[in-house]
Parts: C-alpha cells; structure tokens; sequence
C-alpha cells in the first residue's frame, strides 16, 4: 500500500525486482561483516606457499579482496558443470595475489568469470592470439578479454597450483592480461607513470622479448612469450610469481622491473 501523496514509478513487477536487490546487498552486507571464512583460510593454508608469508596488514587486504571478488563477480559455469567455493576461492585468490600491492579496483573491470571443467574448443569464428580471426577449433586453456569475461579451464588451474615449481599458472597469466589492459591498451606494459621508468621498462622488455623470439633467452620463459608483447607479459608474470629465483638469475633485469610494478617480491616465500 502506497501512502497518499507518496509518487512512485514501481510497478507490482518492479517492486519484485527492488525487494530481491536489496535482500541480495543485505546477504552481501552480512558476508562481508562475517569476514573470511574459516575453511577459505585452511584452503588458502594447504594452496598456497605465499598465504602464511603476508604480513598482517596484507593478509587483511588480500582477504578482504578475495571476499569482495567472490560476491561480486559472476561466477558462470559452462554446460552441465557446477561451480563451488573452492573453485571461487582459488581462482580469487590467485587474481588478488597478483594484484595485491596495486591500487584498489586494478580489477574492477572483471565482471565475470567462465570456468569450464577442461580444456576450452572455441568454435565458429574467432580472433586467436595473433590477432588473425579464423574458423578452425582452437583449444585454450584461459582467455581474457577487455571488459568481457574471463574464461577458466579448472583442471588446468588445480594441476598447475598441485605443481607451483613448473613455474606456469593460467589464472596468474589471465590476470596479467587484466593488468595489461589498466590503460586501455593490450601491449605488455601496465600502468607505469613515472616517465623514467616507463623508458627503462620498455628498453628491457624489448631487448629479452628479442632474445625470445629468436631462441636465446635461457629456460625460464617459455616461448609462448614470443607471440606478442601482450603474451610476453603474461608470460613473464607468471614466471615471476612462480619461479622467481629462476627469472632473477636468467634475467636479473626483468625481475627488477617485474618487482617495481608488482610491488611483491615472491622469491622469499619459495623455500631454497
Ligand atoms: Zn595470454
């Protein structure tokens, strides 16, 4: 019942809407008061190497971002697959690691993400790495798109946490790409506003992003670094998350620059 002299647009259609709005802000508003989960810490505990290195004020930080992502993202299983907290929980995880010494809302512009039980057959036409759109079935692992969701294939994402040491890891390189994208533009340099530094930056990544390409840049990069600046990248990054003491000694230089935008230094959480 609508009180006299009380104008209001809503229909009995409309108020439906508002009432499930709001009722899903306060479920939100009560997880998010709730704090990080018990059984999410014992996941991020048996997971991850790193979760036990954050100090108190990052640890704050990172839970706080993972709790705000797994509400707030659509989370989309494909056909006939279900999503859990433990598939939410990683993949959060893993997204704000990368992210956790940047500025608040670095991915904000993830507003879904795919996971797929297994590797991913794009279908009918799409555009592949190089830019070149084609036709033929192509299988993917994970796929990032400005503004558009992020794609996930599961198994690859649990074996590539079982096994941190191999150094590759589909939800650290998804995310770069997020992280490349910051100003608008796929071309392997993030956010970087001191002129100097964007100089120095540019100068290293040409000269091992070179060295790639032409078969000469040790073990550490896998050639998939080679595509394009964009993939070299996201390659980079998870080298640098996964194995760092690697990176540093093949390619001192990059590391350095991979340190000053990440902000993290992961080679004290790997047990020499
Ligand atoms: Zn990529």
């Amino acid at each position: 019942m609508v009180a006299s002299g009380c104008d209001s647009d809503l229909d009995a259609g409309d108020a439906g809407t508002v009432w499930k709005r709001s009722r899903r802000r306060r479920e939100r508003q009560e997880r998010l008061d709730a704090g990080f989960p018990d059984d999410w810490r014992s996941l991020c505990e048996q997971r991850f190497r790193w979760y036990r290195t954050l100090d108190a004020e990052q640890l704050t930080r990172f839970e706080r971002r993972v709790l705000e992502m797994v509400l707030d993202v659509s989370w989309e299983p494909a056909r006939d697959f279900e999503i859990t907290d433990e598939m939410r929980v990683t993949i959060a995880s893993l997204a704000q690691l990368v992210v956790l010494e940047l500025p608040e809302g670095a991915l904000g512009r993830v507003h879904a993400v795919i996971v797929h039980p297994t590797t991913i057959v794009m279908e009918g036409e799409h555009s592949q790495v190089d830019g070149v759109v084609s036709d033929e079935p192509t299988e993917i692992l994970g796929e990032a798109v400005d503004g558009g969701p992020i794609l996930l294939a599961w198994d690859e994402v649990v074996d590539d946490v079982r096994h941190p040491r191999r150094g590759r890891n589909v939800v650290i390189h998804e995310f770069a790409h997020v992280v490349d994208m910051l100003d608008g533009v796929v071309d392997g340099t993030p956010p970087i506003t001191d002129p100097d530094a964007a100089q120095r930056w540019i100068r290293v990544c040409t000269e091992i992003f070179e060295q790639v390409v032409e078969g000469r840049a040790g073990h550490v990069l896998d050639p998939y670094a080679g595509v394009n600046p964009g993939e070299f990248f996201a390659v980079a990054t998870e080298a640098f998350f996964c194995d760092p003491l690697g990176l540093h000694r093949e390619h001192p230089d990059l590391f350095a620059e991979f340190l000053a935008v990440y902000g993290l230094d992961p080679r004290a959480w790997v047990v020499r």
